[in-house]
């Protein structure tokens, strides 16, 4: 059996390892010199909104035989809104490192394949998928998909990065949510250790130029302004395919609609994506019905996604500060999806008693 993988990123090396795992060697393509992104930071793998899974790192070992060594782990998550905060503590999830150096995700897969990938290879759908009697496409983009006409956008926008050194605290994660800066998106500081941090800034519905006034107005906000080095910036935009299977082509991760839309998540769906992909090339499962659940859970949080876009700053404020009502918080902070089904509600009550200008 001839099977191609198309990229060497989480969701194509995840496939990779299964297809081995399998007994089937692909041919594995990647267009840069390295696997990884080009700029390292620190990512956040957060157990919360996740119906069946209590923890990602042992769920990945346990299901799919991939072992992940996280940076940290999240023991606390502080969620800023223009003038509240709401901190939960607890086993919350792990900050993972993206990018080329050995304790990346991407290097730490790719150490677990046998097959030599095939680097400074860029590779044309419409070429390659008669060559091959499967392609796992996982190229990180929806440019296939939106070819194909089986992609339907959720959110769009532009993503600017940098890294700083200081110190932090390395078990927290902190997340902003202010029009001002974020519009509908989100700003968060995420450790690698106690020494050095990403800092990232998720705006949608704006231009590239745009972005750096929303990025100057962050961090001066937050205090953080002119620290950082090393910045980045790369557009992104989340979506769902109609199908996942075209043809002999599996689509995975990213380009499979495997990013969620709320915090831009998505090594975990990549993973599973890519591993589900080869099994149902190889043992003939139905890769549809595999995923079903993951395009379901990514479904739900984007209906969360879209209710908090109805929400200004004062909603956001009173929001955190309905949150921070005990036994509220308790509920929130289960970290599954009845965490994320009493934020919704929390929201239709804001929007319903805020017309009808209710203090709160
Ligand atoms: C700014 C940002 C922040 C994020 N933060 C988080 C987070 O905190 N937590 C989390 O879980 N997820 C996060 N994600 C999402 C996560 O990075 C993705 O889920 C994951 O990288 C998707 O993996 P992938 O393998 O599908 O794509 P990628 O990792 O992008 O890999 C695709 C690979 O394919 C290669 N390629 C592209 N086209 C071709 C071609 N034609 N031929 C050959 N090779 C090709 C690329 O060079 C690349 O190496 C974030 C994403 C972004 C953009």
């Amino acid at each position: 059996m001839k099977v191609a993988v198309v990229g060497a990123g989480v969701a194509g090396l995840a496939s990779a390892i299964e297809l081995e795992r399998l007994g089937v060697n692909p041919d594995i393509y990647e267009q840069r010199y390295h696997a990884g992104d080009l700029a390292p930071f620190s990512a956040t793998m957060l157990d919360i909104g996740l119906a069946s899974v209590d923890n990602q790192i042992k769920h990945l070992e346990k299901n799919y035989n991939i072992k992940l060594k996280p940076l940290n782990e999240i023991k606390n998550v502080v969620v800023h809104s223009p003038k509240s905060k709401f901190s939960i503590s607890g086993k919350m999830g792990s900050f993972i490192k993206m990018g080329q150096d050995k304790e990346s995700v991407q290097q730490q897969f790719l150490k677990n394949i046998k097959t030599k990938v095939i680097y400074k290879k860029y590779i044309d759908y419409l070429k390659i998928k008669d060559q091959y009697d499967w392609v796992i496409w996982a190229d990180g983009s929806i440019s296939v998909p939106i070819e194909l006409n089986i992609f339907e956008p959720t959110f769009q926008g532009w993503v600017r990065g940098a890294f700083y050194t200081g110190s932090f605290e390395p078990n927290r994660a902190d997340f902003w949510f202010d029009r001002e800066f974020a519009r509908e998106g989100f700003g968060c500081l995420t450790p690698f250790n106690n020494k050095s941090a990403s800092l990232m800034l998720q705006v949608n519905g704006i231009t590239r130029q745009e972005l750096h006034d929303y990025w100057d107005t962050f961090v001066n906000k937050i205090g953080y302004k002119s620290m950082g080095t090393g910045y980045f910036e790369t557009e992104f935009q989340t979506g769902r395919l109609k199908k996942h299977v075209v043809d002999n082509t599996l689509f995975v991760g990213y380009a499979g609609g495997f990013v969620e839309a709320l915090w831009t998540q998505g090594v975990l769906f990549s993973t599973i994506s890519g591993a589900e992909a080869a099994r149902s090339i190889v043992k003939g499962d139905n890769y549809e019905k595999k995923v079903k659940q993951l395009v379901k859970t990514n479904h739900n949080i984007y209906d969360l996604r879209q209710r908090l876009s109805r929400l200004d700053n004062q909603g956001l404020d009173i929001l955190i500060r309905m949150l921070k009502v005990p036994g509220v918080k308790q509920l929130a902070s289960t970290g599954n999806y009845s965490g994320i089904k009493l934020i919704s509600r929390l929201i239709t009550r804001i929007i319903g008693e805020d017309s009808k200008g209710n203090d709160y």
